[in-house]
């Protein structure tokens, strides 16, 4: 979508003690129940970003995440990390309470926090359900955050109310994204179970200098994230199915391949994630083929770098062994990251941006004809007797990039042959992330030529 300046949704943070119903409250604004969410309690969440729609307003809601019980931090600490960030980044915030279990001294600390934040909240009183008896919300009024707001998330009930007040009280527009004046680059993240990809969403979409920025048009779905990294707009495709909890099991398995067919499809570059703690496995070798077969630009992301000790091996070693046991993938730039410690990050951005931007080039007909002929000359091939002959090669499409090459006898040319081809193309202009496709036509009028013209 085009036309004047998108009008910029406002960002409403839910925050809360665990178990208030916040991730539930989360899928009723969104509206729709993410099939690969288990609910296992007690598991991490990790922020998850949607767009809520009510009549014709729209927002982007995000879902602070949950609690690690494991975590040796104290749970009132991680919870105010939780609040802060939510302040940071919200124009308003949600903060639910469970209403049947009254106010708790956690809930009051973060009400605190809260009414030192120069932003509009909204007290959910949730979990109000069924008897018609409603529970004393007195409580909840001494929080001195406002009018609390009755809702049961579970059964949908004042969901509307609770949108029409958040609607009336949050701002028009956002106060700090920033409109995208080029298309953003649409980037899938993909890989096998616990290679670390929705870490790695979450440390991208909380890196420095980057700014969630969720404008009409460069989200198609309520399941993507429209980021902006110094100023250059990217949308993470489908974030919200590569979230999910807890064990995974083999039908996960089998719908994560079905997640990275489908985000491939929408993307422009792929990001393959391996764990670097675990090594290359047949189950990422499958991951990285898909990406080559789609055609996507592809960058191999070796996450988790932080569990590697230094200097136990070094990152030049490491891009050996891959190009050993992927060598379809070539072409794809190898980036080490931490979605723990941030390391690797902007480096990250910095490869999407080179990878993409090669993807879309074009060179001129002349210097790839040029290229060509003279590959052909340094090593003749006879094709049943007569000598391969270009009649004539363009760059025909980009991502990716694709090559017209009109010859004698297309169909006697070997595969080996056309990788050969393919290997004097890259060497000559790079197009580094992309595969190259070679698109092999028989010569109008060539003579001693069989089959159709094409
Ligand atoms: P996904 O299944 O690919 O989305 O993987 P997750 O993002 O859920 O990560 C799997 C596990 O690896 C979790 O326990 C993460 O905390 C952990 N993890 C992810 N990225 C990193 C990293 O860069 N460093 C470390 N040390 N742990 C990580």
């Amino acid at each position: 979508m085009s036309g004047g300046a998108p009008l910029l949704r406002p960002v409403i943070a839910i925050v809360g003690r665990p178990n208030v119903g916040k991730s539930t409250l989360f899928n009723r604004l969104v509206g729709q129940r993410q099939s690969l969410v288990r609910d296992v309690p007690g598991v991490t969440r990790d922020r998850l970003y949607g767009r809520v729609t009510f009549e014709r307003w729209q927002a982007t809601a995000v879902d602070t995440g949950g609690f690690d019980p494991s975590s040796s931090e104290p749970l009132i600490e991680a919870v105010r990390r939780q609040v802060d960030a939510a302040i940071a980044e919200a124009d308003l915030v949600l903060f639910v309470v469970d209403a049947r279990a009254g106010v708790t001294a956690l809930d009051a600390e973060i009400a605190v926090l809260l009414r030192r934040a120069a932003r509009p909240v909204v007290v959910v009183a949730n979990k109000i359900e069924g008897d018609g008896q409603l529970p004393e919300l007195g409580d909840l009024f001494a929080l001195g955050l406002g009018d609390p707001v009755p809702v049961s998330a579970e059964h949908g009930r004042g969901v509307a109310e609770l949108l029409e007040v958040v609607r009336d009280r949050a701002p028009r527009g956002t106060t700090t994204a920033v409109a995208p004046a080029t298309p953003p680059v649409y980037l899938a993240i993909i890989g096998r179970p616990n290679a670390g990809k929705s870490s790695l969403v979450n440390a991208l979409v909380g890196a420095e200098r980057v700014l969630v920025h969720d404008a009409p048009g460069t989200t198609r779905d309520a399941v993507d994230t429209a980021i902006d990294f110094d100023g250059r707009p990217y949308v993470l495709v489908d974030t919200a199915g590569i979230r999910r909890k807890g064990r995974v099991s083999e039908a996960l398995e089998k719908l994560s391949v079905v997640m990275a067919l489908k985000s491939l499809e929408r993307c422009q570059v792929a990001l393959v994630v391996l764990d670097a703690s675990e090594g290359l496995t047949a189950q990422d070798a499958h991951v990285a083929g898909y990406a080559h077969e789609a055609g996507r630009a592809c960058i191999v992301v070796v996450n988790k770098w932080d569990l590697v000790p230094a200097g136990m091996v070094r990152k030049a070693e490491v891009v050996e062994q891959l190009r050993e046991r992927l060598p379809f993938l070539d072409y794809a730039p190898v980036c080490f990251t931490s979605a723990l410690t941030g390391e690797g990050l902007h480096e990250l951005f910095r490869t999407v941006d080179e990878v993409a931007r090669e993807a879309r080039r074009r060179v001129p007909a002349a210097e790839v004809t040029e290229v060509v002929r003279d590959a052909i000359t340094r090593r003749p091939i006879s094709l049943k007797g007569t000598p391969l002959t270009l009649h004539s090669v363009s760059q025909v499409a980009v991502e990716p990039p694709t090559f017209a090459l009109r010859v004698n006898r297309p169909e006697e040319i070997h595969f080996s042959y056309e990788r050969y081809l393919v290997k004097s193309l890259r060497r000559a202009f790079g197009f580094v992330g992309s595969p190259l496709r070679l698109s092999l036509r028989k010569a109008p009028g060539a003579r001693g030529a069989r089959g159709t013209r094409r």
